[in-house]
């Protein structure tokens, strides 16, 4: 549906029946439309995509241009095949372009950097399967290819009547993007900043070093800019930026001040303190040992995340036994 006069929003269902869904957003300009994002890479993602096109009478050769706000499958599962059908061109961020090969064609990189992960953060030799595969299921519904533009932070680009900054915002994936039109106010988040849920901040091999630090930074840096309406990739459109923002960093100081309580009674690992406290804040709260596979090792890499941001700070101090990092608290 056309949510804002010019701008199409199309909702692609995840795949298994799961309840979100991926917001598209066809942004139409004369000098051509751009699609923000594609979804999973299933037959209903393609169907939704389509029907969305049909009852706001575009057609898949109106859209030139596939900008992917970063290359999560829910976000760029499906750009390679809605490139040939739209003969559209892909633009990703450099960074996450040169992520796309070792996540999705040749991985077995990338699982024995992470199994490593897992072991150095205490994971046991029994929960260490069940971790490590948790999310090799997803690329049966992801092909995304490589782009055939990279793009910048600070690149601009014009649709015609509407001119967009590409804004490099690290954090919830090292090269993810929004894209920010400052005449409208209007901000194209991804999964940077989302109404409902806080997005996820995790240190695994695939992120940058310190990606909770990265992620703060460039929360501020939106911070500074004139934003009215916020077109997110999950949930609803909504304005209130800076409220928003304010909730998000508010959630990490409440988990950075139960980490710091959990390692008050001695050392541990990563995994000992995931395992310590409480997950899905928003529905009351989970532990960790009722969720899923890929919750779990979500809530691992955000465990890691605080810990590398702490550490860094000076907070925590970080000794390895036999190839095991443990933390304390300094303060
Ligand atoms: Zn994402
Ligand atoms: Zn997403």
């Amino acid at each position: 549906m056309e949510i804002v006069t010019g701008v199409h929003q199309i909702r692609l269902p995840f795949p298994q029946d799961a309840p979100e869904y991926t917001n598209v957003y066809v942004i139409e300009g004369s000098d051509g439309n751009v699609l923000v994002d594609s979804g999973w890479d299933s037959s209903e993602s393609l169907w939704a995509f389509r029907e969305g096109l049909l009852e706001d009478r575009l057609k898949f050769q109106d859209i030139n241009w596939i900008i992917v706000t970063h290359i999560h499958p829910d976000h760029c599962g499906l750009a390679s095949k809605l490139r040939e059908l739209c003969e559209a061109k892909v633009a990703v961020h450099r960074i996450e372009a040169g992520l796309i090969e070792a996540r999705y064609t040749d991985f077995d990189g990338l699982l024995n950097d992470l199994e490593g992960e897992l072991r150095e953060n205490g994971v046991p030799q029994t929960g260490l399967p069940e971790l490590k595969e948790a999310s090799l299921w997803m690329r049966q519904f992801a092909s995304p290819g490589l782009p055939d533009v990279t793009v910048s932070g600070g690149d601009r680009f014009s649709t015609g009547q509407l001119e967009f900054e590409v804004l490099q915002t690290p954090g919830h994936s090292p090269g993810h993007i929004c894209l920010y039109e400052r005449r409208k106010r209007w901000l194209f988040s991804g999964d940077h900043v989302l109404f409902e849920t806080t997005p996820h901040v995790g240190l695994h091999p695939q992120s940058g070093d310190n990606p909770l630090r990265d992620y703060i930074n460039s929360l501020g840096m939106l911070e500074q800019l004139q934003v009215g309406f916020v077109f997110p990739g999950h949930g609803p459109v909504f304005n209130g930026l800076k409220l928003r923002a304010a909730e998000i960093l508010a959630y990490h100081e409440r988990r950075e001040r139960t980490i710091m309580k959990v390692l008050n009674d001695g050392l541990k690992t990563a995994y000992e303190v995931a395992t310590e406290i409480p997950w899905k804040p928003d529905i009351g709260g989970v532990a960790f040992t009722d969720l899923g596979p890929w919750d779990k090792r979500l809530a691992l890499f955000e465990t890691i995340a605080h810990l590398r941001l702490l550490t860094l700070d000076g907070k925590l101090g970080r000794i390895e036994r036999d190839g095991v990092s443990q933390f304390l608290a300094k303060e």
